[in-house]
């Protein structure tokens, strides 16, 4: 046999593709980022995983409700808001945000979700922030940044850290 066949192949430590082994952290974003390619709304594609002890507990995508129509199949209808800094938001009225889909599949299946993290694909909005808090999410990891000094406030107040997790090539 030859010396170096525990290097390569499939019983090597990297199953012999020469690529470093995902950590958690980034094994969980990339699930994410796969689950965002399932959104409809075409404002944006956002994808949550809720997990506890490196298990996923739920999942989501941001879209319309069940069996409603989705925005590319309609389209969106956009709405705007002032933030009490003077910045105005738009945001589309049909859709659901990934994570508030993914809390409401575990409210659906009874699964409970207290202490758990979560991994969305962006940072979340303050509206899905207030949730995140009261449903027992401990930490926020998130890929992308979105208006997070509209959170920084509350996320100071209430104690839930934001991390940042940045995955290539998904
Ligand atoms: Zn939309
Ligand atoms: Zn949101």
């Amino acid at each position: 046999m030859p010396e170096d066949s525990q290097k390569s192949g499939c019983c090597a430590p990297d199953g012999g593709s020469g690529e470093k082994r995902l950590g958690w952290r980034e094994y969980f974003m990339s699930v994410a980022h796969l689950i965002s390619r399932r959104a409809t709304c075409t404002r944006g594609h956002i994808g949550a995983v809720i997990v506890r002890d490196n298990n996923i507990l739920s999942t989501g995508y941001n879209g319309a409700p069940s069996g409603l129509p989705h925005c590319n199949e309609t389209n969106c209808r956009i709405y705007r808001s002032v933030h009490p800094d003077g910045t105005v938001e738009e945001n589309c009225v049909n859709t659901i945000h990934a994570e508030i889909n993914a809390i409401a599949q575990a409210a659906k299946h009874g699964v409970s979700i207290k202490d758990a993290d979560i991994y969305i694909t962006a940072s979340p909005c303050i509206h899905c922030l207030k949730v995140l808090i009261n449903v027992g999410i401990r930490n926020i990891y998130y890929d992308k940044p979105y208006k997070i000094e509209h959170i920084s406030e509350l996320l100071r107040l209430s104690g839930i850290k934001l991390v940042r997790v940045h995955v290539e090539n998904i």
